[in-house]
């Protein structure tokens, strides 16, 4: 449920109604907008009388949400929500490119990466340690040695890290790991969601391979019905009966996710598409549609990745990428 307030409400007004509405039981989400400040309600709001609400003085209308999200719902928070991770702002306008190797092989690849990326315009470093991989006699990541070569680039690089979580159990070892991401397999993991929901970080939520913008929705909501609202949506590409490509890029979740919900929507072509020639049209593509960010995957030998090299870019051909999707950019925002 919403109210919405009149412009006039005074602070000790606003105050009194919250008090009410949470001695009622109730969460509530207030959004201060340009013009009207929303409250949102969370949980059994059928005790509430909607007239009796639309009498109070300060209440200009009310409205129940049938959706099953509420904190992530636009309806609760029409403004963009924009996330800061260190001097870094994505969302509400903010295009931010994410951009480092699948997985982190050894100091020096992920420090040469990274600088690579960053003078391309790479705000972010990604870069796996914990590898969710379809067989477990693949690679499954360099774990604590990985994240201290990732802090190692960035005390040289100032990027911020974002790097994949699988399991609880590893929060302290994220302690400076500035965005955790949380794989498309490991999308439903709820017990995972409610614990990052206990923390502040940034969270970057990926689309599972097979679900719908919804439950991805619903997802967000484990980790802000915690308290944390610093939820980034990832499109990742879903699996069809396609083959040619490793995924189908549902690129029309991007506009409507806009419309559904504030927070900020990435896409990530690397995964979507599995190979390293499309994952530039993808990306101009993700850019025109209205993405807030676009996650690559860069490899500085991609032949010899330990994960992901068909799909990976070489730092020269994300410097390409990097400025034709600011073209696109700068077109689309004319
Ligand atoms: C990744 O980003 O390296 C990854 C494993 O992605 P996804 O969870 O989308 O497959
Ligand atoms: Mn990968």
């Amino acid at each position: 449920m919403v109210a919405v307030l009149k412009p006039g409400a005074t602070k000790q007004q606003i105050d009194n109604l919250i008090s009410w509405f949470k001695s009622r039981g109730l969460d509530v989400h207030i959004s201060e907008g340009s013009t009207h400040t929303i409250i949102g309600l969370v949980g059994d709001t059928s005790i509430i009388d909607i007239e009796l609400l639309e009498a109070i003085e300060i209440i200009e209308s009310v409205k129940r949400i049938s959706d099953p999200f509420k904190s992530a719902n636009r309806k609760f928070h029409p403004d963009d929500t924009v996330i800061s991770i260190g001097d870094v702002k994505l969302g509400g306008g903010n295009f931010q490119f994410i951009a480092g190797p699948c997985s982190v092989e050894s100091p020096q690849q992920v420090l040469g990466i990274a600088k690579r990326v960053r003078a391309s315009g790479a705000t972010m470093l990604r870069g796996g340690a914990f590898k969710p991989r379809t067989s477990p006699y693949d690679f499954q990541g360099l774990k604590a040695d990985g994240i201290n070569m990732l802090l190692e680039a960035k005390a040289q690089t100032g990027m911020p890290l974002v790097s994949e979580i699988m399991n609880a159990n590893h929060l302290p070892l994220f302690e400076n790991i500035d965005v955790i991401q949380v794989g498309a397999r490991n999308m439903q993991n709820f017990e995972l969601l409610k614990e990052l929901g206990k923390t502040r970080k940034p969270i970057l939520l990926k689309r599972g391979l097979a679900n719908t913008l919804k439950e991805l929705l619903m997802s967000a909501e484990y980790i802000m019905a915690g308290g944390n609202e610093n939820v980034i949506l990832c499109e990742r590409g879903i699996r069809t009966f396609e083959t040619y490509t490793r995924n189908t890029l549902d690129l029309s979740a991007v506009p409507l996710l806009k419309e559904l919900t504030h927070l900020p929507v990435i896409v990530d072509p690397s995964h979507a598409t599995g190979i390293a020639r499309l994952v530039l049209p993808m990306a101009m593509a993700a850019a025109a549609a209205g993405a807030d960010g676009l996650m690559i995957e860069v490899h500085n030998d991609p032949s010899n990745a330990l994960c992901d090299g068909a799909q990976s870019l070489t730092p020269d051909q994300f410097n390409v990428l990097a400025s034709k999707v600011r073209a696109v950019l700068e077109a689309v925002r004319k």
